[in-house]
């Protein structure tokens, strides 16, 4: 691979893939599909920026295509969506345009985009001055006003998510002390740092919901900011079980006491696992689903009025013997 052209070939011979919606794919001056009838389009789009997002020295090429779909893939399936194409621009520094590796980097994308009949359309390739940066866009759809939205959160819903939360932190924390991720390893250390590098998306659990959740989202900031975006978009309040959140066994490894392990499962991020709200009628049928798709599924709480109108949205947090505001703790960009 030497130039930006031979580079793109390369792309597009690996993303030819039949797709009954695509006209044309990877190669003109834009891609076409056609568009359904009684489906409405999902679009979102992730930046992976090396040295913000990750570090080349703890992150395989693979692992990274891989994640870099995974990403967008778990924004479609937040909407109860189904993901069609994919879209994909890189910004490279020189060296890595001619560095052979980034056959891995397809390989993790691809494997990943063919799990889940997703087919790469398009994109860009451009040169970075230093450091590595991946747009990943993904495309999706949905029967027409069937989106899950954050704003369906009502008084009186239970509060659920998939999965167990603070593995992915766990994972970083552990790459950030120097452990490296194997592939062959099945131990605790190497399911965090799995949880960190290799995030799946629900997405079978997300597409089959129909109209079992009223509000959903990914869980990509930590479970207290992101359920405070729900409350704010739905006009209501959360309060959350201490006992019940599912912190993975993970934790541990780095937060030994139990309250740590807690705010670590509630605050660090990208655990990338659905966060719904529900009738609590729902619960049955819910977990039936939860079942068929092989994923844990906890209720942690409940949705509750919100008392001051115009009010920042209130989180509580409910222990066997009090009820205590959550001061609300996530990842932002801008605020470290
Ligand atoms: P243009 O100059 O018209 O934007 P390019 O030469 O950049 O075209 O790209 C040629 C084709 O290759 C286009 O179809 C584009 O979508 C696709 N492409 C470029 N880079 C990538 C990439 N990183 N991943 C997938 N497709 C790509
Ligand atoms: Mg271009």
């Amino acid at each position: 691979m030497s130039s930006e052209f031979s580079f793109i070939q390369q792309i597009r011979q690996r993303a030819l893939q039949a797709s009954p919606n695509l006209s044309l794919g990877i190669g003109d001056d834009t891609a076409i599909w056609r568009e359904q009838a009684g489906r409405e389009r999902l679009i979102t789009t992730d930046l992976l920026i090396e040295n913000v997002h990750f570090k080349l020295d703890y992150t395989p090429l693979a692992c990274l295509g891989h994640k870099a779909l995974a990403v967008s893939l778990s924004d479609i399936a937040a909407m109860g969506g189904k993901p069609e194409f994919a879209l994909l621009s890189l910004g490279l520094p020189k060296s890595q345009l001619a560095n052979p590796a980034w056959q891995d980097f397809f390989d993790g994308y691809f494997a990943l985009a063919r799990k889940h009949g997703v087919t790469l359309i398009g994109g860009d390739t451009s040169s970075s001055p230093d450091t590595l940066v991946v747009d990943s866009i993904v495309i999706g759809s949905c029967a027409s006003g069937k989106a899950i939205r954050r704003s369906g959160a009502q008084v009186g819903d239970a509060i659920y998510v998939t999965g167990e939360l603070g593995a992915a932190a766990t994972g970083l924390e552990l790459l950030l002390r120097g452990e490296k991720y194997d592939a062959t390893t099945n131990d605790l250390r190497q399911a965090a740092i799995r949880a960190h590098l290799l995030p799946e998306p629900r997405l079978a659990f997300a597409q089959r919901l129909n109209s079992l959740a009223g509000a959903m989202m990914d869980v990509s900031d930590g479970l207290a900011q992101d359920l405070a975006h729900i409350c704010e978009e739905s006009d209501v309040d959360a309060i959350i079980d201490f006992d019940a959140v599912p912190i993975a066994d993970c934790v541990r490894l780095v937060r030994p006491v139990k309250e740590e392990a807690f705010s670590l499962g509630i605050s660090g991020g990208e655990d990338y696992e659905l966060l719904l709200t529900t009738n609590p009628a729902n619960e049955a049928a819910l977990q039936n689903l939860a079942t068929k798709c092989q994923l844990r599924l906890t209720r942690i709480g409940e949705i509750i009025v919100r008392r001051l109108p115009q009010a920042k949205p209130q989180l509580f947090l409910r222990t066997a013997d009090s009820v205590d505001l959550l001061t609300v703790k996530g990842y932002d960009h801008f605020c470290r």
